[in-house]
């Protein structure tokens, strides 16, 4: 039986299934993620290219800038620092990058197979 229906343990909260549990494993995932000291620069310069693109001071072009696809292109930090400037890369691009050894400390750095 996937739940408690029956009340024999009424202490214990019901089992999560499917999409819920699914939503609060990515919740809490992304909650400890930003909890990371070593994530708060990056998380800022996140927030700093939102508030640019929004207030018109970034325009996000309509391809990737290293290899020409039409995309909704992200935003490229190599320097945390300055988090106005940016490349725009399409996700594959991104990814790419940030899988290069000249990464910087902090930037994404996996490898295929390799969790956080
Ligand atoms: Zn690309």
């Amino acid at each position: 039986m996937p739940n408690d229906e029956a009340g024999l343990f009424p202490e214990l909260p019901p089992r999560l299934e499917g999409t819920e549990l699914v939503r609060r494993r990515n919740a809490e995932a992304q909650r400890q993620y930003r909890a990371r000291p070593a994530n708060a620069a990056k998380l800022a310069a996140r927030l700093e290219v939102q508030r640019a693109l929004a207030h018109g001071d970034l325009t996000r072009p309509e391809g990737c800038a290293e290899c020409g696809v039409s995309c909704v292109p992200e935003a490229h930090h190599s320097d945390y620092a300055r988090p106005q400037s940016v490349e725009w890369l399409c996700r594959a691009c991104h990814m790419r990058r940030h899988r290069l050894p000249e990464a910087l400390p902090g930037q994404m750095s996996l490898q295929l197979g390799e969790r956080p």
